[in-house]
């Protein structure tokens, strides 16, 4: 099978898109035929080696794929099934989906949702999902649209875009940062009220700051996400699951004991399966197509997916990348 690989040695790391010994693949119930997979900030990260997620070598990388089973000894699962995954350490310490197969835990798979492609799937991504997530933790924690404003942070990304079209589609206003301002037309066409030049978020945190925000998604973490806090409504929720800035958190407990503010971590590699259908469910219902496809900055083949990644890590991806694994 073709697939990346990524190898350790003395001289350091190596990427190569080459011919994958099947013996290789790693013990598990369910073989897939990848049809899609995609670029995430930790796809960047394993490309890059800038932080080390990757925990076994050698390692096929890819967190996210989408597919059809050619094998299977889980109940669950039999040859010709569509299913998708996000997550469960694959890419990091299990082969993973930038390659024409793999070998999963039928436990970790879910059925692709009947209302997207396998390529909308992966457009969506763990970025995706995740941004589904962010918006149930605040939904559940009481931030409704009435309360005000919502932040969202680094959102030419792909966490921030799709946290911008879903909570604009459930009624929010929604305030975007970005370092990208003169994108303003971007921002608005997934539903964005305003725009924030990131700069305002970068500096060093007051304790308590002018309340602004009912809730926000953080993508960004360290001094983003503690003005974010700063400046959260009395009550409010933040939910944070990025690091794009960092992985400090150079802050003060004011706004949890003075206001009551909630922050809530939102963790998608090891996210209980029911909470992932819930997620895929609500991204059926809840995410607009049309805004899905203008999130989706480019299709690439799997030829491209190490270059990909070295751009998202420098910031010069705008959205979400599909790889075409076929
Ligand atoms: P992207 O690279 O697509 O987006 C990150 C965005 O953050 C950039 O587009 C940029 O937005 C902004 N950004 C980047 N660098 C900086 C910086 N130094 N300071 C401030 N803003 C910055 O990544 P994803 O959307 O895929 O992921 C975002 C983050 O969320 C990553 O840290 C990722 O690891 C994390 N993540 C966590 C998950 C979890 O389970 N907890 C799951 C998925 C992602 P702009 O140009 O608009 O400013």
């Amino acid at each position: 099978m073709r697939g990346w690989l990524i190898e350790k040695s003395d001289a350091g790391q190596t990427n190569t898109l080459t011919e994958i010994d099947e013996a290789g693949l790693p013990e598990a119930d369910v073989t897939v035929e990848v049809a899609y997979s995609t670029i995430n900030y930790k796809d960047g990260l394993a490309f890059t080696g800038k932080a080390p997620v990757i925990r076994k070598w050698p390692m096929v990388p890819g967190i996210d794929g989408a597919g059809t089973v050619i094998e299977s000894r889980h109940k669950d699962f039999k040859p010709g099934d569509e299913v998708i995954l996000n997550g469960w350490g694959v890419g990091e310490t299990h082969w993973g989906c930038l390659a024409e197969k793999a070998r999963l835990n039928g436990d970790w798979l879910i059925r692709k949702p009947t209302g997207f492609s396998a390529y909308q799937t992966m457009a969506i991504g763990t970025a995706g999902y995740t941004a589904m997530l962010c918006v149930m933790a605040l939904e559940e924690r009481g931030v409704t649209p009435e309360k005000g404003p919502v932040l969202v942070t680094g959102s030419g990304g792909g966490v921030g875009g799709t946290a911008i079209a879903l909570l604009s589609k459930l009624g929010y206003e929604v305030i975007a940062s970005t370092g990208r301002a003169d994108q303003e037309s971007y921002f608005k066409s997934l539903g964005a009220s305003a725009i924030l030049d990131r700069a305002e978020l970068e500096g060093d945190p007051r304790p308590l700051a002018k309340e602004r925000w009912a809730g926000a998604v953080d993508s960004v973490g360290s001094k983003t996400l503690v003005n974010a806090l700063s400046q959260t409504k009395y009550g409010g929720t933040v939910a944070a699951c990025g690091l794009a800035a960092g992985m400090d958190l150079p802050g003060s407990v004011a706004p949890f004991i003075l206001r009551g503010v909630t922050l809530a971590g939102i963790d998608s590699v090891m996210a209980p399966l029911s909470r992932r259908r819930m997620a895929w469910e609500r991204l059926d219902r809840d995410l607009e197509r049309d805004k899905l496809e203008l999130l989706t900055s480019v299709e690439v083949p799997l030829a491209k997916a190490e270059e990909m990644g070295q751009a998202i890590i420098a910031g010069k991806i705008r959205g979400r990348v599909v790889v075409n694994v076929r």
